[in-house]
């Protein structure tokens, strides 16, 4: 049976089934009759209320007739109202939470990547709120462009001339190598021939874009006589891609972009490059490892750069193109463009964001990516000490609390030889040997659970929190004021 609460399948099942043996169930009727069951139609309104009363009924009249014991024996009114109101708060439950990021991974894929900072959240706001210019010149009273909103921003600070933003950089190389070289040959060396997490494989992303992959190179080596070589009457373009997520070491040589860019320009042929997580400023001078800037690889002769919005730029989840204005005017031609196109709220998100990298200076204070990732471990490492006592109270019994340095990694398949030092809660079952793994499973969960669920990771048989993203005055209040929902032994 599929669980249906429809009156007139439960009419039949009442019919079919034997009168004798069922305990009396109450009407729907009468339930909704009840003084605090009228009380959370207050709340949540008539037809979340009547069909929660429908599923109570229907599910104790199923459990009955399949001769198990009935889930709800006591039908009183206290009782009915407190099995309602679990299940309508339960249903009312948004289905996208906020959680707190203390997996030590500070652009998490699987928890939203970049937060974003205060003037693009009210960017956003203020975008979805009502009508805004999103493709309407003000100036001309004339449809505008929507891309215009980050133009002018983007070639300040690349150096580009011309810009497009599409949904994600996943969209923003399929819709590049689509338009640049659909039914012509992309050259790529085997060495970067890159497979980013959720499916997103060079090769694949080609043969998806109508373009054949034409590889050049070894795994660790490619000269620039391998590209050279490999141009001829089918080639569309040469694509460099940013190896991200790995780093090849050992007996390696790659092209670099400026004899790249000399060799595309000479061939007469587009040098697009694929940066991943676009980085906007050089981040060295705040203690973080270096990556290339999309400024460099224009100024190295690249035609096409794409990027991500929401890792190291930390911004809204967009793919950015930037590059020269006859290519990207393609770009923008082309049909696909529209099917990838970035939303209002997107563009309101990515422009606040690319303000604040006007004024680097302020950057760390302003943008929440770089002010996570720039935090002193010594910060974190007091941060964790005040925390100690209050969470080495609530696991009293269960766990032995420690605070340990550890190393943050960066995230989305940023820099992932880098990691920066960090300081983290540890968490160890108090009684060791058997049930020890389920034991520190439990603890995991418990955290999980929170109305504010916090999302650590188990290793070395301890869960830990790295409290590098545990940033706020307003987050701590909140991490420890449900600390005693863990003490009440969820
Ligand atoms: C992350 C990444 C992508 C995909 O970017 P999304 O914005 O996640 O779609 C593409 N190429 C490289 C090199 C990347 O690192």
């Amino acid at each position: 049976m599929s669980g249906s609460s429809h009156p007139a399948s439960l009419q039949k099942a009442t019919r079919a089934a034997p009168s004798t043996a069922r305990p009396q169930l109450p009407s729907i009727d009468r339930l909704l009759g009840l003084p605090s069951v009228q009380a959370l139609v207050t709340r949540f309104g008539r037809t979340p209320v009547v069909n929660a009363v429908r599923d109570l009924v229907g599910n104790a009249r199923r459990s009955t007739l399949q001769g198990a014991k009935t889930l709800q024996a006591d039908w009183s009114d206290a009782a009915v109202a407190s099995a309602l109101a679990v299940a309508l708060a339960a249903a009312a439950q948004p289905s996208l939470r906020s959680v707190i990021n203390l997996t030590g991974t500070v652009l998490h894929t699987n928890l939203g990547r970049a937060p974003l900072p205060d003037e693009a959240i009210e960017a956003v706001a203020t975008a979805m709120r009502g009508a805004c210019n999103l493709e309407y010149d003000l100036a001309a009273g004339t449809r505008g462009d929507r891309d215009d909103h980050v133009t002018g921003l983007l070639r300040e600070l690349t150096g580009c001339e011309a810009v497009t933003v599409v949904n994600n950089n996943a969209a923003a190389v399929l819709l590049a190598l689509n338009t640049l070289a659909a039914r012509k040959e992309g050259i790529v060396s085997r060495g970067e021939q890159v497979e980013i997490g959720g499916a997103f494989r060079i090769p694949d992303i080609m043969v998806r874009a109508g373009c054949r992959l034409r590889e050049v190179g070894t795994t660790n080596r490619t000269h620039l006589a391998d590209y050279a070589n490999a141009i001829g009457p089918k080639t569309g373009l040469i694509l460099k891609v940013h190896t991200s997520n790995y780093a090849v070491q050992g007996f390696t040589a790659s092209v670099d972009e400026r004899a790249l860019g000399a060799l595309a320009a000479k061939s007469g042929i587009p040098l697009m490059v694929d940066l991943g997580s676009g980085a906007l400023t050089d981040m060295t001078r705040w203690g973080l490892p270096g990556e290339p800037l999309p400024q460099d690889t224009i100024a190295n002769g690249a035609s096409v750069v794409t990027f991500s919005g929401d890792k190291l730029l930390g911004g809204p989840q967009a793919g950015i193109i930037v590059g020269n204005r006859e290519l990207v005017s393609r770009i923008k031609k082309n049909p696909l463009k529209r099917a990838l196109r970035a939303d209002k709220m997107t563009l309101a998100a990515l422009e606040a964001v690319l303000r604040l990298y006007r004024d680097p200076d302020s950057l760390p204070s302003r943008l929440t990516t770089l002010r996570l990732l720039s935090r002193p471990a010594a910060e974190i490492r007091e941060l964790a000490l005040r925390l100690l006592p209050a969470v080495a109270g609530a696991l009293a019994g269960r766990a032995v609390v420690s605070v340990e340095d550890c190393r943050s990694q960066i995230g989305s398949g940023a820099l992932p030889v880098e990691s920066l030092p960090s300081a983290s809660l540890c968490m160890r079952p108090a009684k060791s040997g058997r049930g020890e793994g389920r034991a520190l499973a439990a603890i995991e969960r418990a955290f999980r659970e929170l109305p504010l669920p916090v999302i650590g990771r188990i290793s070395e048989g301890a869960f830990r929190l790295d409290l590098r993203c545990l940033d706020s005055a307003a987050d701590e209040v909140a991490f420890t004021g449900q600390l005693g929902a863990l003490a009440s032994g969820k």
